[in-house]
């Protein structure tokens, strides 16, 4: 039989705490290297879940092992999303603490895959009666549904979620699901108008052309023809369906069932859908610098499948109107802005569709009794972003990943320190990088980022990208994690456009390219437009186009305003609540299951951090466990406590460790855990018990 240390030498450990050297990252890289080989993908930082995606089936999410973790303690069984999923319903349903669980990494990390486990094992450990099953029920189809509309294939991940979402299941007091809640962020709706080589549109595209009955195709004035669609295929040759868009379609339209949608809702959302797949087929020539349709009956068809009213539709494609404090003047576009106007319809129509969708589900989640339930959280949110060529999207992402490592910071040195002190373990506090500074450079009231940008966005006169990035240089160069081309060194301004800024973000430096920060953040949906969309008895659409949006003139909080704003309510969310951490990471750029490409990995490290999450974890102890449970699994090394101990379990170890030689400075006794400073120290003990 292998020994323990044979298996410890091909498996590596199961939590990073145990490596010898913590500060080695190459010994940390290889650990996982190991287990990986060997299709062990899940590893702990102490309470940290690491997750390295397998790229195939793993055998491993069956009911035997939901029952193989269901009510067992952390560290009685090996790392699992289930075991993270276990402690978190637990700590939920016995002391009553609101749990969140969040889950980061880059595209194709495994994030969505590891929150439908978490789902999936709710689901299948709570009770199975009435009202409950439907929940569950509805809980599980969620899924299918937000990615038909908000994933796409991407070069990097073939069903990449284009939002971030926090979705909370809420729990009655027998800690049976009972409802819940989806927030989502930030759609990337450029995707309804172009994708790069190589990606796809929104999944939902293809799946009605290649899943809808045929007379609803009649009915939509659509052809089964991916290659007629101009916002599918760019005018090159169109990327093809998946095999599965078809049987999608149907899972689609089967979850629209459960979640109670109505025939007149479903019919009004694919009528959307159309429409905007028509709407990317309307040309325009030009003729004395005015816009011309080219085919002006689609027009009309687009019309009628938004219902609105074709005339209006019309001109708001072809001229603008403008308001000011005297009268209203009304400009026709050329091409090039007719062009713009008619994406930008694309793109706020089917933003608003999402959200509208969102908030929809949300009210089939709600639970039919209101009183206060106890919820479990799980954010399933991008990661942090670094291309050869980053953008305002870019920012807004990696803004986002500062925030949330800040909570991360704040969390689990906060629940290190108060475990400490709930044991009257006595430990010296802990020194670690505090990205408070790049949180503040960016957000800060008045002298922050984003409000240089804001500033500038709403100034009158015409505020260009370059005007914009003059007046952060000019406002931001003093601070150390704000580097301009100005500042810049020689080497350094080799690589930075003139048009460029770099922000040292925790993760690493960033370059931003300031090019369409203005028309990104401004997001204008020009007034014709929304009052075309108003003249709509398209349900949906009168919903998300109010007629007092038109007669407000308060203006709209600006795009990366709206975006702080929403992500300050999530960190208020999550704040008070227990957190769990999922850190996923791809091995390799290629989605293949065999490959371990270690720089690949490395970075990810960096950017979430591990190095410096284990560094913080190890400064205390690296081990901690009851001492029911220690005494059980070594009493057999000492006569006195073997087989039982007459005294307390905790009188019972303090005996043990003495007998076994523990120096006093190696371990410490809390209230109900011994606490052990090195790995080491363990390992002998536990080679001891493994020889005997
Ligand atoms: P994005 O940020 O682009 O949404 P993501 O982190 O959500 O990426 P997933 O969509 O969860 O990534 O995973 C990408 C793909 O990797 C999945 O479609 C699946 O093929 C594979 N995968 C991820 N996790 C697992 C797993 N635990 N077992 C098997 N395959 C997995
Ligand atoms: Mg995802």
């Amino acid at each position: 039989m292998e020994s323990h240390l044979e298996h410890r030498d091909r498996v590596g450990v199961q939590d990073a705490v145990l490596l010898e050297d913590y500060t080695n990252e190459r010994a940390f890289i290889e650990n996982l290297q190991k287990r990986f080989k060997e299709n062990v993908i899940y590893t702990y930082i102490g309470p940290v879940l690491i997750s390295i995606n397998p790229y195939k089936e793993l055998n491993i999410y069956g009911p035997a092992d939901v029952k193989a973790y269901e009510n067992k303690h952390f560290f009685e069984v090996p790392p699992h999303v289930f075991a993270i999923t276990d402690t978190a319903y637990r700590s939920l349903r016995e002391e009553n603490r609101e749990q969140c669980i969040l889950i980061s990494g880059e595209s194709g990390s495994g994030k969505t895959e590891a929150s439908k486990k978490v789902i999936q094992y709710i689901a299948e450990v709570t009770e199975r009666k009435g009202d409950i099953e439907t929940v569950r029920d509805k809980l599980l189809v969620c899924n299918p549904v937000l990615e038909a509309f908000g994933n796409a294939k991407t070069n990097r991940n073939d069903n990449s979620s284009r939002f971030g979402k926090f979705m909370d299941i809420q729990f009655n007091f027998e800690g049976s699901p009972v409802g819940g809640n989806i927030l989502n962020y930030l759609l990337e709706k450029s995707r309804v108008i172009s994708q790069a080589p190589g990606e796809r549109n929104f999944h939902i595209f293809y799946q009605l052309l290649e899943g809808a009955e045929e007379h609803l195709l009649d009915q939509l004035q659509l052809k089964r023809d991916l290659n007629s669609y101009y916002y599918l295929s760019n005018g090159r040759k169109s990327q093809h369906a998946n095999l599965e868009d078809s049987t999608s379609f149907k899972e689609v339209e089967r979850a629209l069932t459960t979640l109670e949608f109505s025939e007149t809702e479903k019919e009004d959302m694919f009528h959307i859908v159309s429409a905007i797949l028509h709407l990317g087929n309307v040309g325009f020539t030009e003729e004395d610098g005015r816009a011309v349709i080219v085919k002006s009956e689609l027009v009309d068809d687009i019309a009628r499948l938004f219902k609105c009213d074709s005339e209006k539709l019309r001109l708001s494609l072809t001229q603008r109107t403008i308001e000011t404090i005297r009268d209203v003047v009304t400009t026709p576009l050329d091409r090039e802005l007719a062009i713009y106007a008619r994406d930008a319809l694309a793109k706020a129509v089917y933003d608003r569709l999402f959200t509208w969708l969102v908030k929809r589900i949300n009210s089939s989640l709600q639970p039919n009794d209101i009183r206060r339930n106890s919820v479990i959280g799980i954010l399933d949110i991008y990661g942090f972003e670094i291309f050869d060529r980053n953008s305002f999207e870019q920012l807004c992402i990696n803004f986002c990943n500062e925030k949330l490592q800040q909570l991360f910071i704040e969390l689990t040195l906060k629940s290190e320190q108060e475990e400490y002190e709930k044991e009257g373990i006595q430990w010296e506090q802990i020194s670690y990088f505090d990205n408070t500074i790049i949180c503040d450079l960016i957000e800060a009231k008045h002298r922050g980022l984003i409000a240089f940008m804001d500033e500038e966005c709403l100034r009158p006169g015409d505020p260009t990208d370059l005007t914009l990035l003059a007046k952060l240089d000019d406002n931001l160069s003093y601070h150390e994690h704000y580097i301009s081309h100005k500042k810049a060194d020689a080497k350094l301004q080799k690589v930075m456009g003139r048009d460029e800024f770099m922000l040292i973000h925790y993760a690493g430096a960033v370059t931003y390219n300031v090019k369409s920060f203005i028309e990104k953040n401004n997001d204008l949906l020009f007034r014709d437009l929304r009052e075309a969309m108003c003249s709509s008895s398209n349900n949906i659409i009168q919903s998300v186009f109010p007629e007092s949006e038109l007669r407000s003139k308060k203006r709209p909080d600006t795009a990366i305003t709206q975006f702080k704003n929403s992500l300050n309510n999530l960190m208020n969310i999550l704040k008070d609540k227990e957190p769990s951490y999922i850190r996923c990471i791809k091995p390799n750029l290629n989605k293949s299951p065999a490959v371990f490409d270690e720089e690949i990995v490395r970075h990810q490290i960096t950017y979430l951090g591990l190095m410096e999450n284990l560094r913080v974890r190890r400064a205390g102890f690296a081990y901690r466990r009851p001492y029911d449970l220690f005494l059980k699994r070594y009493k057999s090394l000492c006569k006195d406590t073997w087989p039982h101990y007459p005294g307390s379990a905790k009188d019972g170890v303090q005996h043990l460790v003495c007998q076994l030689g523990y120096e006093s400075c190696e371990y410490q006794m809390g209230k109900t855990k011994l606490f052990i400073r090195h790995p080491q120290t363990l390992f002998r003990t536990e080679d001891a018990f493994q020889l005997k």
